[in-house]
């Protein structure tokens, strides 16, 4: 999620009137069908409710609406995590992903304590990033707060999303840097400046590095 410049005053409205595009139920549909001719009957991975893919996350769901099933990274490949700030509160975050009629929801957010809610199984597609390509190629990380009170990024906050990240690029393969790793204000086309300038990059990327070298 994130600001959209100056309106970033108005933060409540922000984070619930904002969020990524809004994607209609009819373009849903025809885009399963697009994608459904290649797909074999059998291929899809059985979910189990409450199943995790960060070892110590808490597991609740967002709103079926807000994310699109899929089976990466088979069908698409994972190369990019999405940094985002909610603009609000971790209790927010899981409120408005939980919304239906919200339509954007990330896989993760991350509590200033370093609690991690995981939010979509990371074969899905959230929509979180306002743009189908990035969508489906990333993972979206939320983290409680907001861009313009750097206070929030508590190094609990940096060092449970750092394991997180660390975590994400071990299973796919991604490298920990810049062009993988990146803020949903570099998303192609989108209006959010978050994470924002507070954001520390070097920090953040040091300790993914070092959480990267230890065993999970
Ligand atoms: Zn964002």
């Amino acid at each position: 999620m994130g600001s959209k410049g100056k309106k970033a005053v108005g933060r409540r409205a922000v984070l619930l009137g904002g969020g990524a595009a809004v994607v209609g139920t009819a373009v849903l549909a025809r885009e399963e069908l697009a994608r459904a001719w290649w797909r074999l009957p059998g291929t899809r991975r059985k979910r189990v409710e409450g199943e995790l893919d960060h070892a110590g996350a808490e597991w609740t769901s967002a709103s079926r609406a807000n994310w699109r099933r899929a089976d990466r990274p088979d069908d698409y490949t994972i190369d990019r995590i999405v940094i985002h700030v909610v603009q609000g509160s971790y209790a927010t975050a899981l409120r408005v992903f939980k919304n239906p009629g919200h339509g954007a929801a990330a896989h993760y957010v991350v509590r200033k304590d370093g609690h991690v809610a995981q939010m979509i199984r990371e074969l899905d597609v959230g929509f979180h990033a306002g743009n189908r390509d990035m969508n489906e190629r990333s993972i979206g990380i939320e983290h409680e707060g907001f861009v313009d009170r750097p206070k929030d990024f508590t190094a609990a906050m940096y060092e449970g999303s750092a394991r997180l990240a660390a975590g994400i690029c071990a299973r796919y393969g991604i490298p920990v840097d810049r062009e993988h790793i990146i803020g949903h204000v570099e998303v192609e086309g989108t209006d959010h400046t978050d994470p924002g300038p507070h954001w520390d990059w070097d920090r953040y990327l040091r300790l993914v590095r070092e959480a990267s070298k230890k065993p999970a």
